[in-house]
Order: C-alpha cells, then structure tokens, then sequence
C-alpha cells in the first residue's frame, strides 16, 4: 500500500460514477482522480458496489490508491441520512440483502415522481428517465432531473431539484431507507468503517448534536465528514470539535458527481493522511472483530 505519512498526501473519500449518480464511468472517475494529482480516492456510488471492479481495474494500471465505498441511504429521526461505508464486503448476506432493498425501493419511487410531474403538467414517463439514466443501478432524482433537462423543462439538475424534486417540493416522493442505527451494525459485521456524510448539509444544520453522535459512536460509527461543500466554516469547525471530543475519525471529500452537480470538483476538499490511516484501521478492526480478512486498499 501506498505511504500516507507524507503531508502533501492528497486523499478525496468521496465520488459518484455513472453506476449511480455520477457522469463519469468508474474508471473515469479514477482516471479524472488521478489526472486531479490526487493519491487516494475513495468511489462511494449511492448504495452499490457494482463500480468496483472497473475502478480497481483503472486504479492497479494507474498506480492510484483506491478505496472501494458505499454511500449507503439510512433513515434517522424521520429524516434521510447517508451513510459512507468504507471496505465492507458486499457480500455479506445482510448488506447485500439491505442495498438489493434500497434499490429496488429507487426503482420502485421512479413512477411515483413522474406521476406527480404529470399532475403539474409536464409529460413525463419513467421510460423517460431511465433513458436519461443510462445503465445506473441507483436510479433517483437526478436521473429525473436529466430527463427533465432533456426535454427542456428545466435548465439543469440543481434548477430541476428546486422546482419540484426536493422534500417540500410538489413532485417529491419518499424512498425505502434502512435505519441508521441497523446499517451501522451490518458495516462493521461486513468488516467495514462507517462514515456519516455531510451530517449538517442541506438544511439539516445541529440535527444531529454531540449527545447523537454519541449515541451513533457507541453503535459502530467511525467518522464524521466534516470538510464538505453543504458545511460552512463554523459547521465544520464545530464537527470537527465534537469528533475531537468522541474520537471520531475526521474526514474531507469533494463527493464529486462529474458534470452532475457544480462546485464539488475532485480535490476541492481532502482528508488528512492521519485521519486517513486511522479510517482503515476502523475497518480493519471491524474485520478482526467479525472473524473476517482486514480489507485492504488498492494501490
Ligand atoms: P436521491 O438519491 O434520488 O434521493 O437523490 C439525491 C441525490 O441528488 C443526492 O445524492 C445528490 O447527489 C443529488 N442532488 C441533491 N440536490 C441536488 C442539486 N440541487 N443539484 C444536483 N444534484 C442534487
Ligand atoms: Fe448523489
Ligand atoms: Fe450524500
Ligand atoms: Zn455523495
């Protein structure tokens, strides 16, 4: 494995593909990782691993460090939360069975979000998005934001969110979540570390406070990301304190979707190399503890 003892080590924890709901093809995403001078990224498709084997194939050629990850959609409090998971095996019969849920549940709301486009007037279908969609396996909104791009409803994804797709919105409809408090235990069964993305972005400032990170902590969680584009500088000052004070990893990610999504660009946040190896040893202690081989990173 590469060194990351070196302080220029760069190390970007968080990008989609194509196989959700990213633009580039996985071994696209690690080639536009590698071009971005980056030395470790980490590919967390929405709740699938199926751009793993094109990632490592480009990762090995490449000599980049890859970090095979799920971001992994959870439900908390009512409210949606995602879930990085670093290294779990996808094989694990309850992880498996969990993502086939949350996919099919994707599949499933696809229908439901068209019918209420159709209702406000706009013609619609969820042929419509799965052509936008290309082969994903994690169909969702920004697949119907394309779509809706395509026939010239709206401008772009961010201007197809605020009309109609985002909660509050007229056209948006809830999906299968798993809780939080089940995945963190089937990650750390499947040997792997478990992350809390973007935990206080999009209107969800404070809703998870120190005491729930606690209580999060005591049921498996490794980390919190902190450097985020949906955090402010004094969110990410005060995630940053109370991972201090739990002795929760810290990490920094540019959850870069390609063209999908602006100011997300790979790079534009990093996690330090400390936190970095601190991660995998997370991860490596859930595999010994479930009597399973320590994952390894490649490159
Ligand atoms: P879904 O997975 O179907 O619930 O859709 C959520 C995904 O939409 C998130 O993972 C984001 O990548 C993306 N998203 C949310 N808001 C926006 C936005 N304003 N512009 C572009 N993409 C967005
Ligand atoms: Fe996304
Ligand atoms: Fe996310
Ligand atoms: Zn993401």
């Amino acid at each position: 494995m590469r060194s990351t003892s070196l302080p220029w080590v760069r190390i970007d924890l968080h990008t989609h593909s194509s196989v959700s709901d990213g633009t580039d093809a996985p071994g696209d995403v690690v080639r536009a990782a590698h071009a971005a001078g980056l030395d470790v990224v980490g590919l967390t498709d929405h709740d699938t691993a199926g751009g793993w084997p094109e990632a490592v194939a480009v990762a090995l050629d490449l000599g980049i460090g890859l970090v095979r990850g799920v971001e992994i959609s959870t439900k908390h409090g009512g409210r949606s939360v995602h879930l990085l998971a670093y290294l779990p095996d996808p094989g694990h019969p309850g992880l498996a069975e969990a993502l086939d849920s949350i996919l099919d549940g994707r599949n499933a709301r696809v229908p439901g979000i068209c019918s209420r486009l159709r209702d406000l007037g706009i013609d619609i279908t969820a042929e419509d998005v799965h052509r936008a969609a290309g082969p994903t396996a994690a169909a969702g909104r920004p697949h119907v934001a394309d779509a809706l791009v395509a026939m010239g409803a709206c401008a772009s994804r961010s201007e197809a969110f605020s009309r109609w797709l985002n909660p509050g919105r007229p056209a948006y409809v809830t999906r299968h979540a798993v809780p939080l408090e089940e995945m963190l235990g089937l990650v750390a069964d499947a040997g792997g570390a478990s992350v809390l993305a973007h935990p206080w972005g999009r209107g969800g400032a404070e809703v998870i406070d120190l005491a729930g990170f606690a209580a999060l902590r005591d049921l498996g969680l490794g980390g919190i990301e902190v450097d985020h584009e949906d955090h402010d500088p004094a969110a990410r000052a005060r995630l940053r304190g109370i991972a201090d004070e739990l002795g929760l990893v810290v990490t920094g990610s540019s959850d870069y979707h390609g063209t999908g999504k602006t100011d997300h660009g790979l790079g534009c946040n990093l996690t330090e190399p400390e936190e970095y190896e601190r991660l995998l040893e997370v991860a490596a202690r859930s595999a010994r503890a479930a009597g399973r081989e320590v994952p390894a990173v490649i490159g």
